[in-house]
């Protein structure tokens, strides 16, 4: 996981630092004092039951575990009928419009029934691999084209199902920082799942030092550490979430092309952007195209991203032009 490299000892600015559990993960923040001799004014207990209201809000909004969160009641909308939306629904919405385009489908929040199919939805683990047939039938039902955006509405064009997985935890990170600031702090951490937003100054008085983690969860710690400010950050990989069935090995990133989980050599992407959510979505979407065909849309949408690639027995970075700046 990522890991804010600071310790008590060496803080040069008081901090606080909040955990729990939020969209089946944990999260984590940082807050830290604007400067150094001053107090972190905040009252912790209030500080923390506000960041719990405001991550239940979003989960009511974008979950798919929860029967009558505001996205499953969309998904069960009649098909052709403008719903309205909350205003963080309708921004995610148009966030994952935009990647799917740019990242040509390879982004598709439509592909919830294929990943109920292949096992890691609310819906419990296949006995066995889908069939062709079965992967056919779902296409009339899957497509971000069947989704029409028009400002605070929206409708389903085809019985489709929507599921935000890979871009509502970076939003949650970025609504929980405007929440923050809204408290009037610059200095902080969010954290949720492994996405994260950097602001400001760490508790040591410069910028955060973030550890990407090695891509084999058998090999600990950080392969390699970044200085970030202002900037949001997300990985995606193989290998945290998947199951192996006679020896192969599924992720639960699905190729919206062919219905069926990822395979290739990317062993992560972390990409960086304006905001978590983005740099979210990208993450996933790159995961999608692999390695050459992501670094291309990388480099085409000046996207700062890294890669770790499978190489023989071993692993090899690879960074796009606009991630240089950030290579330590
Ligand atoms: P990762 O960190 O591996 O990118 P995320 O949690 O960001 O994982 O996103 C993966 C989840 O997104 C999956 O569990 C699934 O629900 C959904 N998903 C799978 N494939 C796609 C895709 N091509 N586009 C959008 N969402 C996807
Ligand atoms: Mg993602």
């Amino acid at each position: 996981m990522l890991v804010g490299c600071e310790r008590e000892a060496d803080a040069a600015l008081a901090f606080e630092r909040f955990s729990g559990n939020t969209m089946g993960t944990t999260y984590h923040v940082t807050v830290v004092a604007q400067a150094q001799g001053e107090p972190l004014s905040l009252d912790s207990e209030a500080f923390k039951r506000g960041l719990d209201a405001e991550l239940a809000q979003i989960n009511q909004q974008m979950s798919t575990y929860i029967a009558d969160s505001e996205l499953m009641r969309f998904n069960r909308s009649p098909v052709g009928a403008w719903q309205s939306l909350s205003e963080p629904l309708a921004a995610v919405l148009a966030i994952s419009r935009t990647v799917s385009e740019r990242s040509n489908g390879a982004f598709d929040i439509s592909v919830g029934p294929l990943v109920n199919l292949w096992g890691f939805g609310p819906e419990a683990e296949p006995e066995q691999v889908p069939s062709e047939e079965e992967l056919l039938a779902l296409r009339q039902r899957v497509g971000y084209r069947k989704l029409e955006l028009d400002e605070q509405r929206a409708r389903r064009l085809a019985d489709i199902q929507l599921d935000l997985s890979a871009v509502a935890k970076g939003y949650g990170v970025d609504h929980i920082a405007r929440w923050i600031e809204s408290r009037g702090f610059e200095n902080y951490l969010v954290e949720i799942g492994g996405e994260v937003y950097l602001s400001g100054v760490s508790p040591r008085g410069d910028a955060w030092r973030i550890g990407v983690e090695q891509p084999s969860l058998l090999q600990e710690g950080g392969r390699m550490a970044l200085a970030l400010s202002d900037i949001g950050m997300a990985t995606s990989g193989d290998y945290r979430n998947y199951y192996e069935r006679n020896g192969v090995r599924y992720s639960h990133t699905i190729d919206p092309r062919t219905g069926r989980p990822i395979v290739h050599k990317l062993a992560s992407v972390t990409v960086l952007a304006e905001t978590a959510a983005e740099a979210d979505a990208w993450a996933t979407a790159l995961n999608v195209l692999g390695p050459e065909a992501g670094m291309a849309v990388a480099e085409r949408e000046k996207l700062a991203v890294y890669m770790i690639v499978k190489a023989g027995e071993g692993y090899e970075d690879r960074f796009s032009s606009a991630f240089e700046p950030y290579r330590p």
